[in-house]
């Protein structure tokens, strides 16, 4: 039997019967011509506009890219749907030339939207939104040129084909799969690029995959919206999509809240209702809606819901139970130990920042199953290793080989998949995630479904999501003590726990190798103690390999089986702790005559 989690089992049948009936209703209603036509003309505004906020909220509120164009991209939906209706198919060949071309519409959206996601994958905020604009630019300038649509005078010909009861069943359909694609895999991977992009690659999250199929998501349903709009107007022109459209969708979006399906809904229906209600003050009420939100930036800026979600949007898988996981830790040990011997071989590693060389001619070989030691001043090229490693600097010189294959080239991403994790000096977590989905962010390539499975919450999802990922987590946060807090959301945690859980986020990603920046800075005796007793374990119970960057001497002492002491770039030895602790140069560098680091430059 399927058991659903917790709290959604009637309440899903409920939305399911609402839904029902909201739709049946609408058809009645529209039918019989039993409320105002003007009424009904809103309603369908009302509609559309929650397709278009939820679906710019996708790209601005969840993903955190700032998006100004979103018109853009409704026009390309509304052109295509209305070329399609008119010019190809007469709208009285039969019923289903409605549903085609507004699809057609969703459809060349999307398209275009691959184009716009390209540049995401390098630019941020105020570029990325100076992208979106000019897209939304040129969109208006080319159709303005284009005769057979009607160039700068507009479009029409097309039938009111958009009812009551098709806005109804296009707004449902657009919220459920929206809400789908967030509650995933591939919508965790969108958070996660919200929430920190260089963490997000670092637990495997593949960003630019992500961002395409956001972008394509999001642009989809805005084309969606177009084509809903052009067959309600019956006439549209390059005007019609300018920025003052894309003003009013990014007003709606924030005016509800950032990052959350139910704001979409409450800013669409709220600045839909009052810019109709406000029309009696004519072209002023264009001033007091901005101005409302200028109040709104200032005493709530997140919008009305920011970030909070009416729990029957939430989560969702399946549960399956009484069926055997592959435990985890099992798996991790036997692929362990297929792996034994030499894991790691860096061979004259160098790195120069402009003038400066941070690493030079670095050498090691890491065998499996081994805890390392990387010691050194502040300022000696530490972190620069890491980072050199996991993919986030392209060496001036010299090669990282991981299981005898090159990874130095590789992208962030692709290197944690090869099975190497890390964590950050300054800890890196997704802070307004729960620690659940942070550990979740690190299972991104173990799941084996896609994102259209997510958007129709196929078998495949329910079972992936129900069984694998969710015993996985929980196995994982209640064998590192974090149980209690699966629901915290990652910020609220108190200092040592952050570490933790960033150690658990990086076990997730299945990784052999697991590469630790100083994971005791900050941490008192007590606290440095138990996390010592937590890598052992986590040597000993997932056989990984471990390279850690300490100051703790007693620390690295305690736990290293090999040191490599660096300074100036330079590895000035290499050896057992006790070598390292009776070496000259060492004392002279880092150590001091008391055999305490003395950290030189702090
Ligand atoms: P450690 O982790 O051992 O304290 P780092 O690897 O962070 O040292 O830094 C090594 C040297 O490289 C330092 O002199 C530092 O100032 C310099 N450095 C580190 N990152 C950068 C950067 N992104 N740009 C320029 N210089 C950098
Ligand atoms: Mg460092």
């Amino acid at each position: 039997m399927r058991i659903h989690t917790d709290y959604l089992t009637s309440r899903r049948w409920l939305l399911f019967v609402l839904t029902g009936v909201g739709f049946i209703a609408t058809v009645i209603v529209s039918r019989f011509g039993l409320i105002d036509q003007y009424v009904e003309l809103v309603a369908m505004y009302v509609g559309i506009n929650i397709i278009l906020a939820l679906s710019l909220n996708l790209v601005n509120g969840y993903m955190g890219e700032f998006s100004v164009g979103h018109a853009g991209f409704m026009a390309v939906g509304a052109y295509g749907a209305s070329i399609l209706s008119v010019k190809v198919f007469s709208s009285s060949a039969g019923v289903w030339v409605f549903p085609l071309a507004v699809i057609t519409g969703g459809v060349m959206a999307a398209l275009a939207a691959v184009v716009v996601a390209i540049p995401s994958f390098k630019t941020r905020g105020d570029y990325l939104a100076i992208v979106t604009l000019s897209f939304n630019m040129i969109v208006k300038s080319v159709l303005e040129n284009i005769d057979a649509v009607g160039g700068p005078r507009g479009f029409l010909g097309m039938e009111k084909l958009t009812t009551l009861p098709w806005t109804f069943a296009w707004t449902v359909v657009s919220v459920w799969a929206i809400r789908n694609f967030v509650y995933s895999n591939i919508g965790r991977g969108v958070l996660s690029i919200r929430e920190d992009e260089t963490a997000g690659a670092a637990m495997g999250v593949d960003t630019r995959k992500v961002k395409l199929h956001a972008f394509v998501v999001s642009s989809f349903f805005a084309g969606v919206a177009g084509g809903l709009y052009a067959h309600l107007l019956q006439f549209i022109s390059p005007r019609t999509f300018d920025i003052i459209k894309s003003t009013e969708i990014l007003i709606m979006v924030y005016l509800g809240g950032v990052g959350s399906i139910a704001g979409s809904i409450t800013g669409a229906v709220i600045y839909t209702v009052l810019i109709e209600v406000l029309r009696v003050l004519g072209q002023w009420r264009m001033v007091i809606m901005p101005l409302l939100l200028v109040l709104l930036m200032i005493f709530r800026p997140k919008g009305i819901f920011g970030f909070m979600e009416f729990r029957w949007f939430e989560p969702v898988a399946r549960k399956k139970k009484d069926e055997a996981v592959v435990p985890y830790r099992a798996a991790a040990r036997e692929q362990a130990r297929e792996q034994a011997g030499e894991l790691l071989a860096i061979n004259g590693l160098t790195h120069y920042f402009g003038g400066l060389c941070a690493l030079s001619d670095f050498n090691l070989r890491l065998n499996s199953g081994q805890i390392m030691g990387i010691i050194g001043p502040n300022g000696s090229g530490k972190t620069t290793l890491f980072n050199l490693i996991s993919g986030y600097y392209r060496p001036t010189q010299g090669s990282v080989l991981f299981n005898g294959a090159e990874i130095t080239r590789m992208r962030p991403n692709e290197i944690n998949s090869c099975g190497i994790a890390r964590t950050f000096q300054n800890i890196r977590l997704f802070n307004n995630l729960t620690v659940t989905d942070n550990v979740k962010v690190g299972m991104f390539n173990s799941v084996n479904y896609n994102a259209a499975d997510a958007m129709l919450r196929t078998r495949r999802f329910n079972d992936c999501e129900g069984k694998e990922v969710s015993e996985c987590v929980r196995m994982l946060l209640e064998l590192f003590a974090l149980d209690k807090y699966a629901s915290e959301a990652a910020k609220n945690l108190p200092y040592g726990l952050k570490r933790r859980l960033e150690i658990v986020r990086a076990l997730a990603t299945r990784p052999q190798l697991l590469l630790l920046d100083e994971p005791a800075a900050g941490m008192n005796p007590s606290e440095t103690g138990a996390l010592m007793e937590l890598v052992h374990r986590i040597r000993d119970e997932f056989e990984l390999t471990i390279m850690v960057i300490e100051h703790h001497m007693s620390f690295i002492m305690g736990l290293c089986q090999r040191i490599q002491v660096l300074d100036f770039g330079v590895t000035i030895a290499a050896g057992a702790p006790d070598e390292i602790k009776s070496d000259k140069k060492v004392i002279e560098a880092y150590l001091g005559s008391s055999g305490v680091s003395t950290r030189r430059d702090k």
